[in-house]
C-alpha cells in the first residue's frame, strides 16, 4: 500500500512570534477548499533564521510567509522576483521544483483591494502617497504599474522621499508634508502608508474637505479598523479601501501557491478578521 501522503502546511516566519490574522485567513481558506492541510506561526530568531529558510520543506513546509525582522534578509536566501527586489523586501516563500523563490504580495494586495472598493480609481492620473518606508515602495510600484503618474510623495523624512522616488524614476516626486495644500485639491487618489493614525500612534493631521469630490482615500493601518483618516473620508462622502482589505488581498497569493487553488477575499472572511481585531482591542 503507497504511503498515506502527507497534508501540506505552509507558515508565518517571525520574531518575536507576535499575533498574527494569518492563521485564521488561511485556516479558513482550507476549511472552504476541504484542504487537510495546516498554517502555523514559527518562531525564529535572526539567528536560526537563515539554516529555516535553507531546509524549509525539512522543518515540513510547502512555503511561508515571513515577517519582521525577517523580510529583507529572505531576499538573500531564495530566488527572489522583480516585486520582491524592487520592495527590497519579501513576504512569502514558495517552492518552484527545489528553487525557493519569493515575491512581496504587498503590492496585489494594495491594488486588488482597491480594485474592490473602488472600482474605475484608476482613471486618477495624479496620486499622493503619505510615508516613504516599506510598504510605500509596494503601493509606489503597484501605482505605476498601474499606469498612475506622477506619484507625489510626501514624508518626515525628505532624504527617505528621495531615495525612494531615486529608485523609481521621474514618475515619481518627492514632496514636503507643507505642499500637501497644494496637491490634494488636484489629486484623484490618497494614500496613507504611514503609521499615523494607528493605536497607539499620533493622529495623521489632514484636511480631506481639500480633495476633489471624486477622491479615493486609502490607508494601510487597520488598527483601528475604521481610522479617524476614513472616517473623515466616508463623511465627506468619498470612496475608500481599508487597511483590513489589503491584509485580506495579499494572503491570496501565497495560498494560490502552496495549496493549489486560487481563494476568494469573502465578506465572511472579513467577518471572522474583524471579529479577532476588536477581540484584541
Ligand atoms: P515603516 O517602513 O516603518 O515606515 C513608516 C512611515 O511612517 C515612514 O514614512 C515614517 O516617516 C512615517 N512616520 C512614522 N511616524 C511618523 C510621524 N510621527 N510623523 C510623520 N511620519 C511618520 O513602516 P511600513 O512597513 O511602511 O508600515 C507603515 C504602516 O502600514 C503600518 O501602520 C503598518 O501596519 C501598515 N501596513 C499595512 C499593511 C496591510 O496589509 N494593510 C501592509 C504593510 C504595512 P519617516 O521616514 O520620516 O520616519
Amino acid at each position: 500500500m503507497p504511503a498515506p501522503e502527507k497534508a501540506p502546511a505552509a507558515c508565518l516566519i517571525g520574531w518575536p512570534a507576535a499575533h498574527s490574522r494569518s492563521p485564521i485567513i488561511h485556516h479558513h481558506w482550507l476549511h472552504r477548499f476541504g484542504i487537510k492541510g495546516g498554517y502555523s506561526i514559527e518562531a525564529v530568531p535572526p539567528e536560526g533564521f537563515a539554516e529555516f529558510v535553507q531546509n524549509l520543506s525539512h522543518h515540513g513546509f510547502v512555503g511561508a510567509n515571513v515577517t519582521i525582522p525577517h523580510k529583507e534578509r529572505a531576499l538573500l536566501l531564495s530566488e527572489p522576483d522583480e516585486r520582491a527586489r524592487a520592495v527590497g523586501a519579501a513576504n512569502t516563500l514558495w517552492y518552484d521544483g527545489a528553487t525557493l523563490r519569493a515575491t512581496n504580495t504587498d503590492i496585489e494586495g494594495f491594488i486588488n483591494n482597491l480594485d474592490a472598493c473602488a472600482p474605475g480609481w484608476d482613471a486618477c492620473a495624479e496620486a499622493v502617497v503619505l510615508g516613504a518606508g516599506g510598504s510605500a515602495r509596494a503601493v509606489v510600484f503597484g501605482l505605476l504599474e498601474r499606469g498612475v503618474g506622477p506619484v507625489h510623495l510626501v514624508n518626515r523624512t525628505a532624504d527617505r522621499a528621495r531615495a525612494l522616488a531615486d529608485q523609481f524614476g521621474a514618475r515619481v516626486a518627492p514632496r514636503g508634508w507643507e505642499a500637501l495644500g497644494e496637491l490634494l485639491p488636484r489629486v484623484k487618489l490618497l494614500v496613507n502608508t504611514t503609521s499615523l493614525g494607528m493605536k497607539g500612534q499620533p493622529a495623521l493631521e489632514i484636511d480631506v474637505g481639500l480633495l476633489p469630490a471624486q477622491a479615493v482615500v486609502a490607508d494601510l493601518v487597520y488598527v483601528p479598523l475604521e481610522t479617524p483618516l476614513l472616517a473623515a473620508a466616508r463623511a465627506r462622502g468619498l470612496r475608500t479601501a481599508d487597511g483590513l482589505g489589503m491584509l485580506l488581498h495579499q494572503a491570496v497569493r501565497g495560498f494560490e501557491l502552496w495549496f493549489g487553488q486560487r481563494p476568494q477575499v469573502t465578506p465572511e472572511l472579513r467577518a471572522l478578521v474583524e471579529a479577532d481585531l476588536v477581540a484584541a482591542r
